[in-house]
């Protein structure tokens, strides 16, 4: 699963196509790379460009909704409109074009729902019109998230040769009875071919997503989950407690689902932690772990607070300042851009402390924290007085260590992020 901005089934059971078309994927690479007639070359097109940004694009469907999800995406089993929605998401990319003038691209995520439910034709198409209206730097991260229910080897090749450099694949668990009771799809098998498929296919950045706090879940359990990931080899993990959400059928059944209790997730967290460390792994964020050099940079544009253009119906942007989220009624979104338009909603702009508050708040998931110095010069104001008290309070409950002008979560602090978040709003 992805972070927000909205904020991933047995294998090969949906979304093939009977009519793929090999000969317009057969040499992708250029898509990314090459210049469009109205563009220029790719040289001319990086020239005076000084931001960056990362394009968020959100694939709003799955084939089954998850039992526990309460992501913006609709169950396809009744409904299909991935063609006229990949229609509306190029006249959203379009559109947003305009915003986004003058920043090069540095990182690109499908996210969902489910993207790897795209017909890679549909890929491509969306693809090409990115780097049609874009400058995409030559290392930038394209990642896809996929579920194991819905790969198939032709398309994860596809993906691969249309420039998609990572994958974050939406495993959960790895016990076959936490799999039917969280709704997934998958069996734990079909994670095993997945990773198979995907090291075949040419992929050597795999991120996998786990939960834990599942119902009636031992320590035990959970650490098995996390030495079967370390023993896949990939480069990245995330892992998060199961939340009740309202308005989930796990929210109608949260009477019976028996949680671990806050002391168990405790030492869950802290097991996992610990493992994963032990196995090389990077402790670089609060949920996340990586192998050196593998940390998702298109998350820690959301964590820098940095700007990011988020496409479809959902999707929230930030850019120059201002953060905008699209209509998350999928019909509306779609008959909009039909007509060629996109609307903006809950549009604000963040300034002065506010836009320090978030900052901050989101900085400190980042475990080296950060420095004032540096927090400032990409702000471009000096830190206000309300943050500098509010950080010392933190200092002073011991869950924000200081030395000099670094601002760090305590061991303490991870525990208690919800806290220190609270804390640095108020
Ligand atoms: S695969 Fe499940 S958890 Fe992921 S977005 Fe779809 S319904 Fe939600």
């Amino acid at each position: 699963m992805a972070l927000t901005p909205r904020l991933p089934a047995s294998v090969f059971q949906g979304g093939v196509s009977k009519n793929r078309s090999e000969s317009t994927l057969s040499n992708p690479r250029h898509l990314w790379r090459g210049a469009s007639a109205c563009a220029g070359t790719h040289a001319d097109r990086s020239n005076g460009l000084t931001k960056t940004i990362g394009i968020y694009i959100h694939i709003p469907f799955c084939l089954k909704k998850c039992l526990y999800c309460d992501f913006h995406s609709v169950s396809l089993r009744s409904y299909r409109p991935l063609k006229e929605y990949c229609r509306a998401l190029k006249q959203d990319i379009k559109i947003s074009t305009a915003e986004a003038r003058g920043y090069s691209v540095k990182s690109i995520y499908f996210g969902g729902g489910t993207p790897s439910l795209l017909e890679p034709e549909e890929l491509a198409g969306l693809v090409r019109v990115i780097n049609e209206r874009f400058y995409i730097m030559d290392d930038a991260e394209k990642t896809l998230e996929v579920n194991p229910a819905t790969v198939n080897t032709f398309n994860l090749k596809a993906y691969r040769r249309l420039g998609i450099n990572r994958i974050s694949l939406g495993v959960q668990a790895f016990d076959d009875k936490y799999l039917r009771l969280l709704g997934r799809l998958h069996t734990s098998k079909d994670v095993f071919l997945t990773i198979k498929l995907l090291r075949k296919s040419g992929f050597k950045n795999i991120s996998i997503d786990l939960m834990y706090a599942l119902p009636e879940q031992a320590l035990a359990s959970w650490e098995k989950d996390i030495d079967t990931t370390v023993s896949l080899g990939v480069e990245h993990v995330s892992f998060y407690d199961l939340t009740v959400e309202k308005g989930t059928p796990f929210y109608r059944m949260r009477n019976k689902l028996k949680q671990p209790n806050q002391d168990e997730q405790a030492r869950m967290y802290k097991g996992g932690c610990a493992k994963l460390k032990k196995a090389g792994y990077v402790h670089y964020e609060i949920s996340s772990f990586a192998k050196k050099g593998r940390e998702s940079r298109h998350n820690c544009i959301y964590w820098l607070n940095e700007e990011y253009m988020g496409v479809g119906s959902g999707a929230y942007s930030y850019i120059n300042g201002t953060r905008f989220g699209k209509d998350n009624n999928l019909k509306r979104y779609m008959d909009e851009a039909a007509q060629c338009r996109i609307s903006r909603f809950n549009a604000e702009e963040l300034r002065g402390v506010r836009r320090y508050k978030e900052t901050l708040m989101l900085n400190l998931r980042i475990l080296r924290g950060f420095s004032i110095k540096e927090v400032q010069q990409r702000l471009g104001s000096p830190l206000p007085a309300l943050m500098k008290d509010r950080l010392v309070q933190l200092v002073s409950e011991g869950l924000v260590l200081n030395k000099g002008d670094c601002y760090r979560l305590s061991s303490r602090g991870i525990l208690l992020y919800d806290v220190v978040a609270g804390v640095i709003l108020e």
